[in-house]
């Protein structure tokens, strides 16, 4: 067997239909009294309904929070920390608000308590990002780690079933990057193959019906898992490249990952047979069978665009995105090579099938 180093994230997660209502104890346990509960603008009204409940437990609502965590928007939140005496953070929302915390983590060490409504997985790792004219810069720091995280599936159900499917394959990304990550384990593997398993069962369902508990639930699952991976190894050409895409030519964040993971798992396909294999089996599919194949297939039942065009990406762009991706790329299984990837990048744009 190979050697390996694994480390748990010591955050603590509540997981359940309904476990919102655990928040008010859940603030006890870290012995905070006044929780600054965080939102974008769209979910005020389920940050508004989260601060009644907590009642004096609540220090207010700010409910600023946008994609990239702009570093005004950061300093504002900061401010607002101070100024309404907060001793913790409430994120309740998918990854710009759970970032919108980590921000405010970063310099003051207020505790999160992290309440995902998508499946992105911020919540699980101590990755932060922020956003400076048109770079974006990430770090890992211990202190931005959610401290708790409340789970709970019934928060999903009004994310729109664009956006679910997108999510959800995005939180795909992270295992199917996990089973071939230069700092792979045992552990880390088991996870991944469980989270695309339940993501790829759920997914299918909750399109053709959002309100189903049992699909919500598991979709939730798959992205606690998947958010698990991406904290705990290190991430490939596939999150090098989505960066890329997302940070230099402002491409939205979920649909991105969807779109072009068929494309980076086939790239790696003969480099990480076992993990590419691993993949397929977790997708219901024969292990001989390329996972970048199923992949896109999952896209397309999903409904999802699988053309970079279709999201905003410009063609002439591809040439600057290759180059910027072959610029001091991530660990990858294959060498990441640029006229490999400026073609892969091609068909990602129109949207052809992985070859
Ligand atoms: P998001 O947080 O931007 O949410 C997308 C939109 O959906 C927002 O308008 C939001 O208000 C709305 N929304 C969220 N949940 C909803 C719900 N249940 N019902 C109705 N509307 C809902 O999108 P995201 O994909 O979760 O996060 C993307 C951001 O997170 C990116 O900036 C990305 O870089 C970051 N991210 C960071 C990490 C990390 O580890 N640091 C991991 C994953 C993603």
């Amino acid at each position: 067997m190979d050697s390996f180093v694994w480390q748990g994230t010591p955050s603590r997660v509540v997981f359940g239909w309904g476990a919102l209502a655990q928040l008010p104890d859940e603030i006890g346990r870290l012995g905070a009294r006044r929780a600054l509960v965080l939102s974008t603008p769209d979910q005020r009204a389920l940050a508004e309904h989260v601060a009644d409940a907590l009642g004096a437990r609540a220090a207010g609502v700010h409910a600023q929070a946008v994609m990239h965590v702009p570093v005004e928007v950061a300093h504002a939140a900061r401010d607002a920390a101070v100024a309404l005496d907060a001793d913790c953070c409430v994120a309740v929302g998918g990854g710009s608000t759970i970032g919108l915390g980590k921000a405010i983590a970063l310099t003051s060490s207020l505790p999160i308590v992290a309440v995902p409504t998508t499946y992105a997985g911020s919540e699980m790792t101590p990755i932060y990002g922020l956003t400076e004219g048109r770079l974006k810069r990430t770090g890992r720091d211990a202190r931005v780690l959610p401290r708790t995280v409340i789970y709970d599936p019934a928060l999903t159900v009004s994310l729109p079933v664009a956006i679910s499917a997108a999510s959800g394959v995005n939180a795909m990304a992270h295992a199917v990057e996990a089973l071939y990550a230069e700092d792979a384990n045992s552990i880390v593997s088991l996870m991944a193959q469980e989270s695309i398993r339940a993501l790829g069962e759920a997914l299918p369902v909750l399109v053709h019906t959002p309100a189903d508990r049992t699909a919500r639930s598991r979709a939730l699952y798959g992205a606690w898992l998947a958010g698990s991976c991406l904290g705990a190894v290190g991430m490939a050409l596939h999150h090098k490249l989505c960066h890329t895409l997302g940070g230099t030519f402002n491409l939205p964040h979920a649909q991105t990952h969807a779109a072009m993971l068929p494309h980076t798992a086939h790239y790696n396909h003969a480099a990480a047979p076992e993990a590419l294999a691993a993949v397929a089996r977790a997708l219901g599919g024969e292990q001989a069978q390329d996972a970048g194949a199923l992949l896109f297939a999952l896209n397309r039942a999903l409904g999802l665009p699988i053309a970079l065009d279709d999201i905003g990406m410009v063609e002439a762009g591809l040439d600057e995105a290759a180059a910027l991706a072959c610029e001091n790329p991530y660990a990858n299984p294959r060498p990441v090579e640029r006229q490999a990837i400026r073609a892969l990048l091609q068909r990602a744009w129109e949207g052809a099938a992985p070859a």
